[in-house]
């Protein structure tokens, strides 16, 4: 697999996910990613992109303001 915007190599690594809706910010940790070696561009694989997806709705619902949430416990 390589990187869809330099073509560069993509390293498997944990990134931080940040994210703002309404104000409300949402982060989330250890999220496994696809990280390029030479642009530094962050991908994810479709099943962490759905629980991405998924742990953002549930936290948006529960927190008004700042959650951080921990990727790897979450069961979202
Ligand atoms: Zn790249």
């Amino acid at each position: 697999m390589s990187c869809f915007l330099c073509k560069g190599t993509l390293r498997k690594q944990t990134t931080n996910f940040m994210t703002d809706i309404d104000n409300c910010f949402i982060i989330i940790k250890n999220v496994p990613s696809l990280v390029c070696s030479q642009c530094g561009e962050i991908s994810y694989t479709d099943d962490v992109a759905a629980k991405l997806e998924r742990i953002v709705k549930a936290v948006r619902q529960a927190v008004s303001e700042v959650a951080i949430v921990n990727f790897q416990d979450s069961v979202a």
